[in-house]
């Protein structure tokens, strides 16, 4: 073997070292962090349906929590069954008992209030949760720009 050989082999050592250095060095430079996630990976923004409350107003009812009752149509009361709504029995001799005369008797559906409770089984309140982001307010995804590692080349 000869000098020049040995020399030749060391000078090619060196340059592999070297491409080495360099490119694990421009690997990490070209790792920073993601811009668009402040490398956290995911976005945040507020749920659009519900503007970031969480929660919507129940459509069932608008809001109120409770409905005008379908029996008496938010009366509370109803016509008396005992007097047909005369008021008087007995060939009109006789103040009913059940109405005392009035001939109308409180809404037994509502017990007089005019309002049932909303249907809705969601709604409380008059309000309900929102579906989209199940009541957090936000809605959270991975990140596109950095596929969800929070590093970007
Ligand atoms: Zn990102
Ligand atoms: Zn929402
Ligand atoms: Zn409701
Ligand atoms: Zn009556
Ligand atoms: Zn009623």
């Amino acid at each position: 073997m000869c000098s020049k050989e040995i020399s030749k082999n060391v000078l090619f050592m060196r340059m592999n070292v070297l491409v080495l250095l360099f490119s694990f060095s421009s690997f990490a430079m070209s790792q920073r962090t993601c811009g668009r996630c402040d490398g956290t990976g995911e976005l945040v923004e507020h749920c659009a349906y519900c503007k970031g409350y969480g929660e919507k107003y129940c459509s069932t009812c608008g809001g109120y929590g409770v409905r005008n009752c379908g029996f008496c149509s938010g009366s509370g009361s109803m016509r008396c069954n005992y007097c047909r709504g005369r008021g008087t029995v007995n060939n009109g001799t006789e103040y009913c008992p059940k109405c005392e005369g009035y001939g109308n008797v409180s809404c037994s559906n509502c017990s007089g209030s005019g309002k049932v409770p909303c249907p809705s089984r969601d709604c409380y309140d008059g309000k309900v949760q929102c579906r989209q982001c199940n009541g957090t307010g936000l809605h959270r995804w991975r990140c596109p720009n950095c596929r969800g590692t929070g590093q970007v080349r």
